[in-house]
């Protein structure tokens, strides 16, 4: 110690009394570590500093959490603290990659396929079915803008207006309250081109996203392959199909349609009656009773669906309450259509198309899950599984009323040229010209074929769906004038890079993402107004009593 230079005892007094996270400014000679003590990990693990002199620049307070990866912390303190959190080597990491995503996009967009980059206006007016839409009072008494879902409305205009490739990064807003990994503003690579078709449009997505896609995350491989929504449906039970792993639905009807079972054939009599099942390969190995028991609950739960179990027994024989129903051969067709192995566990439904494959196809996803946990390996990580769903229908029951219709995409996608006629006298059975993009069971992007014909839009806004088209008089009027044939499809950034960078959450990939209610927990938006600056915009809050005490406080 004693031989150290006052100068020096100076620096190392500083440097080691300075808490960890300050920022300090060092001068000195830089060389080479000595021979054996670089470190490979670190950027400058090549070089030290011999320092002379230091100082403290700015001290920092004790932290909240430490800043390293591997410790845990709430995530709603991770949000408190945000721009402490961005400092962690992952959200450095992450918000670094997107920036380079984008940047490659820019590039194939712009300089190698003429796009033109165009902001649109997010103040805007309500549109059809937008519901979801966040309100911005205005100070004209009782007028409010829109915050847009997307800029769908001005993409098409600027196609009418000759910008015939247009592309934006694109903010959008929905106002859905508190949904799990939903975003109530969020980005989209949104995209738009005239005379093209829903190929066209497949093929630039594709070469866009095997350009952009990080070296150390590829390659991607293109075409991607295609499936129509029945397929998808029956296969997998969503229009978002996870094709990492196989465990797809299997229609098992004919099979029990010759069941001495008064329920089953009473079910299977109706046109859309159908026995389905799923076979869990080695569940019985995998799978603990209380799963499979919660497995039937969920199904119960969510779908209002009855779910069977049929194991297969170490000496290759059945177990199931359905069995004493089952000749011998019923029992060997089961096995051989299932394709079941000793110790598979097979999940039967008997009901309604759509509802038997919608609770297997939540059951498969559930299992996959249950068996990962467990131990097995069943979808690779590093897997990429592109998939084109197509051929959705044009419109579907609404939920909350099902006598009514709702577009399956959007009102202004249009018909499959093949069904056009049918648009007029069963609507119900017209299948659209609407593409998504799936990547892994997550659906990143979703687009379609615009009508360019103002009657057929005005048909399908007021006969169809039933909606005041006036509030869209700018746009059928717009179709009106030469408008060309046109198509796009917007990309969800978040979740496109979530998955890239492998992460479980949209909000590891935003800079300021707001909490599962919508809040932001840092600055605490949104916040109270005082009446005074309500004024100008004619706005008067009546307080419930809860809240005005709450607020007094
Ligand atoms: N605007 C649509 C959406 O946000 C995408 C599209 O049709 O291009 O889903």
């Amino acid at each position: 110690m004693d031989s150290v230079p006052k100068a020096h005892s100076h620096v190392r007094n500083l440097l080691s009394n300075a808490p960890v996270e300050s920022v300090v400014r060092v001068t000195g000679i830089v060389s080479s570590r000595p021979p054996g003590q670089e470190n490979p990990k670190m950027p400058t693990g090549d070089i030290e500093v011999k320092a002379e002199t230091a100082e403290v620049l700015n001290f920092c307070k004790k932290l909240p959490f430490e800043i390293k990866d591997f410790i845990k912390k709430s995530e709603a303190l991770r949000m408190q603290y945000r721009y402490l959190d961005l400092r962690s080597s992952q959200l450095q990491y992450n918000l670094r990659l997107r920036s380079q995503v984008v940047m490659r996009m820019r590039e194939y967009l712009c300089n190698h396929h003429g796009f033109v980059d165009v902001e649109t206006p997010t103040l805007f007016k309500r549109t059809p079915g937008g519901a979801k839409e966040f309100l911005v009072p205005s100070r004209e008494a009782g007028k409010f803008y829109s915050l847009p879902q997307s800029p769908q409305q001005f993409k098409q205009l600027l196609m009418i207006g000759g910008l015939d490739r247009y592309f934006q990064v694109a903010r959008c807003y929905r106002d859905e309250g508190s949904r799990p990994d939903r975003q109530p503003e969020f980005t989209q690579i949104d995209i738009e081109m005239s005379f093209v078709d829903q190929a066209g449009i497949q093929r630039l997505i594709e070469g866009l996203l095997q350009y952009s896609w990080p070296e150390e995350r590829g390659p991607v491989m293109t075409p991607f392959p295609s499936m129509t929504y029945d397929e998808a449906l029956a296969d997998y039970g969503t229009d978002k199909p996870d094709t990492r792993f196989g465990m797809k639905i299997v229609d098992i009807s004919d099979t029990l349609r010759r069941l001495d079972v008064g329920f089953v054939q009473n079910v299977l009599s109706y046109p859309h009656g159908t026995a389905k099942a799923i076979c869990i390969p080695q569940g019985a190995r995998y799978l603990k009773n209380k799963d499979l028991e919660s497995l039937k609950e969920a199904a119960k739960s969510q779908f209002k669906q009855e779910i069977m179990d049929v194991i297969c027994r170490p000496d290759g024989s059945l177990k199931s309450l359905l069995t004493r129903f089952l000749g011998e051969e019923q029992q060997s067709e089961l096995i051989r259509v299932l394709n079941m192995q000793v110790d598979d566990v097979v999940l039967l439904a008997v009901g309604d198309h759509k509802r038997v494959c919608s609770a297997l196809g939540s059951l498969r996803l559930e299992s996959a899950d249950l068996l990962e946990a467990a131990g097995m390996v069943l979808r690779d990580p590093a897997a990429l599984h592109f998939l084109w769903v197509v051929d959705f229908p044009l419109f579907l029951p609404k939920e909350e009323n099902p006598s009514e219709l709702e577009s399956a995409h959007h009102p202004f996608t249009a018909p499959h040229p093949l069904d056009t006629n049918l648009l007029y006298s069963d609507p119900t059975k017209v299948r659209s010209q609407h593409y998504d993009l799936v990547l892994n069971g997550s659906e990143i992007g979703g687009g379609s074929i615009r009508i360019h014909n103002a009657e057929q839009q005005r048909f399908v806004l007021e006969k169809v769906l039933k909606e005041d088209s006036e509030v869209l008089s700018h746009l059928l009027e717009a179709l009106e004038f030469g408008a060309p044939p046109h198509g796009g499809i917007a990309l969800g950034l978040d979740r496109l890079i979530s998955l890239i960078v492998g992460s479980p959450s949209i909000r590891d990939v935003i800079a300021f993402p707001k909490s599962f209610k919508g809040r932001d927990l840092m600055g605490n938006a949104p916040d109270y107004v005082t009446p005074e600056e309500l004024e100008p915009y004619h706005i008067h809050v009546s307080w419930p009593a809860a809240e005005t005490e709450a607020k007094k406080n």
